[in-house]
């Protein structure tokens, strides 16, 4: 099956809440996207006000951008259908136009639906001259003769969202397409700490645990690279208990999360 997830809105667990920072793209995503499927009727009056088809993601990896695609479906009570880019030309180049038909009229049906497209780039990307799969190309050109043959009843409730960590390699073609292209950035100090905060919320930390300080020196850390890190941690003390253990000392209850000496877990970036 070249779809990779099918998951009802209520069923995805994930909301803008749940995203650490990037307030201003829940913002861009909230006026783009879930009101135009939400409140469909503040969006068919005149010209100017057109729900959009498309929206691309684009930005380092690790910085959330799945993690947004999930939390739009939910935030808009769509269904959220993922496909990723990579998987789609490699696996099923042979029968593109069933292939998208089928992803399209799926699609339809279940509408309202975020259609997710990770790894745009290696589904949409630039034309490669004489060098390009054939089959490639036929995808990609199926993909946009669907996408645009959406009728406008469908268009307003099937969106589109891509992302990928290589803008640049997208065909032109397909950037008019996506209209909308929202920029999601690596954390600065004050971002890095609203998502650390976030991955340890429910966590036993000791009182001295700085977390201002090593949202500080985390400096280049995507919110995928702080997880990592709170992971580690996290894991710290269970290995410490397991190691008493093995030396036949028995702790009462697993230890707090001590104060992390970057140092040791600078393997985890
Ligand atoms: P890629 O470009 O590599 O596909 P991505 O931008 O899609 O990466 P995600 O897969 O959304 O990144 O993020 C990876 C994981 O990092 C998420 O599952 C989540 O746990 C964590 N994460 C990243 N950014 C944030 C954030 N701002 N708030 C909370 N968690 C985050």
């Amino acid at each position: 099956n070249f779809i990779s997830a099918v998951v009802p809105p209520g069923e995805i667990g994930i909301k803008f809440d749940d995203i650490g920072a990037l307030e201003d793209v829940k913002t861009a995503l909230h006026e783009l996207a879930v009101l135009p499927m939400k409140r469909p009727e503040l969006f068919s009056r005149g010209n100017l006000l057109r729900p959009c088809k498309g929206i691309l993601l684009f930005g380092p990896p690790g910085t959330g951008k799945t993690l947004l695609a999930k939390a739009l479906a939910t935030e808009a009570g769509a269904n959220f259908i993922s496909i990723t880019g990579s998987t789609l030309t490699s696996k099923w180049f042979g029968d593109a136009e069933k292939l998208t038909k089928a992803l399209f009229s799926f699609a339809s049906k279940l509408a309202p639906v975020i259609v997710f497209v990770d790894e745009v780039d290696s589904l949409l990307g630039a034309r490669g001259g004489g060098s390009e799969h054939e089959a490639t190309r036929r995808m990609r050109n199926e993909f946009m003769a669907a996408w645009d043959g959406l009728r406008s009843k469908d268009s307003q409730r099937i969106l589109i969202l891509g992302a990928t960590n290589r803008p640049f390699d997208l065909d032109d073609a397909v950037i008019r397409r996506l209209p909308r292209r929202i920029y999601v950035d690596l954390p600065d100090a004050d971002n890095r700490l609203k998502i650390l905060k976030i991955f340890l919320a429910k966590e036993n930390i000791e009182s001295d645990f700085d977390i201002r300080s090593l949202a500080n020196a985390t400096e280049g850390y995507s919110g995928s690279d702080l997880k990592n890190l709170c992971i580690a941690a996290a894991y710290r003390p269970v290995q410490e208990l397991l190691d008493e253990e093995k030396k036949g000392n028995k702790y009462d209850k697993t230890p707090a999360l001590r104060p992390l000496n970057l140092d040791d877990f600078i393997q985890s970036k």
